[in-house]
């Protein structure tokens, strides 16, 4: 079974009917897809050892990453059930990016959502309003990625509304100097985005840095 940082069992919400022994593979699924997809988000560098967030829907309540975990080693401490809107004991213990996972799921249909610091994304959001990939997998899987929050201040648990909004119209946005939020019905969905959109901006590092060399020629 699961249980949330201080020790109060973690009830997933199912379906009535569902007996206990599926609840228990149920919950040991979802530990599962958490720890596969934080894993890979850290050891592709998309995280840092304590950035980062997971989140799914399970209809009015969420289950979210904890405030200050590691996404590389998540153990079952580490997922925290709370409301989607309302608030109960567990919400302090939440990423610190909870009201930024509400406000998606109160805005769009999305099931599952990952933040990420990927680097090169960032990078371009740094320079870029809007960014395009140059790859045929970037263009067929993210296509044209919105960059929010430029000529704000940046702040974690910040922009809230702009980023659910934004979502509304693209699979994965970036926030201007801080990272991505990705959305699909599963994490793995989510997962396809964000990794994508790196490798995206990977490439388009590398065709600005060969730019730079040939022009000094
Ligand atoms: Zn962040």
């Amino acid at each position: 079974m699961l249980f949330t940082a201080n020790g109060y069992k973690l009830a997933i919400v199912l379906k009535s009917g569902t007996s206990q022994e599926s609840v228990t593979e149920k919950e040991a699924m979802i530990l599962s897809q958490f720890q596969t997809v934080g894993r890979d988000l850290f050891t592709r560098g998309l995280v840092s050892s304590h950035s980062g967030n997971l989140s799914i829907r399970l209809g009015e309540r969420i289950i979210i990453t904890r405030r200050g975990c590691q996404l590389g080693c998540l153990d079952e401490h580490d997922l925290i059930e709370t409301g989607i809107s309302k608030n109960d004991r567990n919400t302090p213990l939440a990423s610190i990016e909870l009201p930024v996972h509400r406000a998606i799921y109160q805005a769009t249909p999305a099931l599952a959502i990952i933040h990420a610091h990927p680097p090169h994304a960032v990078a371009l959001s740094l320079t870029e309003t809007e960014i395009v990939p140059n790859d045929a997998e970037g263009l067929a899987i993210v296509s044209r990625v919105p960059v929010v929050g430029w000529h704000m201040k940046v702040k974690l648990g910040g922009m809230v509304n702009i980023v659910a909004q934004a979502l509304k119209q693209s699979r994965i946005v970036m926030v201007h100097g801080h990272g991505s939020f990705a959305i699909g019905q599963l994490l793995e969905e989510a997962h396809n985005c964000t990794t994508t959109l790196e490798e995206s901006c990977q490439v388009t590092c590398l065709l600005k840095s060969l730019r730079v060399t040939s022009a000094t020629k």
